[in-house]
């Protein structure tokens, strides 16, 4: 997943807060790169809000059909100081990266990639399904973990039954299960479905926000509605998530964190702590990667994908700011 956004801090989006303190937020629609641009649902960051917990980066996708591979098709492009997670509903997407991992990702399973000081990575859907239908979630790291080495995990979560409802947890520990894949801040995901009419109270870390990413079907949350495709956020606080199918079965995501609690500078695929650092990076990947693919430098190599890398976008005539850590 690559973010073509410009200047996404210009962009402006309501937020309905609820007595209950629950936001909801509304999706925007945003083209993916790549030769066929993808239309993602995105709803996070925005003006509104940029964090929950330490999630950063919140785009939705699909049912969008797959007559032929690359319905979704990112050439390599590079990440810094985040960590991007890959869930599906349907399809299939292959993942190569300078780790020189190369994996496909599938319904109920997570892909997840530490970028950490550099990588760079490109996914293209195939065809094994009819239809591509999806997420992709960036976390930031925290300062003391943003230097380190890029990594690459694969796992095939649990599935938990809870009342009505059923669950698979895909990064941290909630209800008993814990996924393997490396954190560096606390932090939570799961998908949950649950059948129409039905409902869910589930234990909650008072100490995490939480945001409900919702499909094609709408949901209550903490007694608030969540149209279709919006995000929900419960504060810190709640030591119970209410969730309910309000019309058709329901499917969505329960992500959550701690508060990340430093300030983050996010443009184009970088997530860092200052302007200077996102025109060093943008510099060094436009130098080492896309004028001479086969300089090893800070992003190294990507095997195996049939295309150029994406160039940068032009920085925006303003200096980035750090974004409200809220
Ligand atoms: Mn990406």
């Amino acid at each position: 997943m690559s973010n073509l956004e410009r200047d996404p801090q210009e962009l402006v989006c309501a937020a309905v807060l609820d007595a209950s303190g629950v936001e909801v937020l509304e999706p925007r629609e945003v083209p993916l790169g790549g030769p066929r641009a993808l239309l993602v649902r995105r709803t996070l960051p925005q003006r509104a809000r940029s964090l929950v917990g330490a999630w950063c980066f919140i785009d939705s996708y699909g049912p969008t059909p797959t007559p032929r591979a690359g319905t979704m098709d990112t050439p390599p492009h590079p990440h810094t100081g985040l960590q991007t997670v890959s869930w599906l509903y349907e399809g299939e997407i292959e993942h190569r990266d300078s780790t020189g991992a190369h994996q496909l990702v599938r319904p109920g399973q997570v892909n997840l990639m530490t970028a950490g000081r550099g990588i760079q990575h490109s996914e293209v859907s195939t065809t094994a399904a009819r239809a591509l239908h999806g997420v992709q979630l960036w976390t930031a790291l925290p300062d003391a973990a943003r230097g380190g080495a890029p990594l690459f995990e694969h796992h095939e979560a649990d599935v938990v039954e809870v009342g009505d409802a059923t669950l698979r947890v895909f990064v941290g520990s909630w209800l008993g299960f814990t996924s393997p894949v490396t954190t560096y801040t606390p932090l939570v995901a799961a998908e949950l479905r649950l059948p129409a009419g039905a409902s869910v109270e589930l234990p909650a870390d008072a100490g995490f926000e939480y945001g409900l990413v919702v499909d094609a079907e709408p949901a209550r949350l903490q007694g608030v509605d969540v149209p279709a495709h919006h995000l929900g956020v419960v504060p810190a606080g709640a030591e119970v998530l209410r969730i309910a199918a309000t019309a058709g079965p329901l499917r969505v995501l329960v992500i959550g964190g701690a508060p990340l609690g430093e300030p983050i500078v996010m443009w184009w695929n970088f997530v860092g702590r200052s302007h200077d650092e996102i025109v060093a990076w943008r510099e060094r990947w436009q130098s080492d990667v896309v004028a001479d693919a086969d300089r090893a430098g800070l992003f190294a190599h990507v095997e195996g994908y049939d295309g150029a890398p994406l160039p940068a976008p032009e920085l925006p005539n303003l200096r980035l700011r750090p974004r409200e850590n809220r």
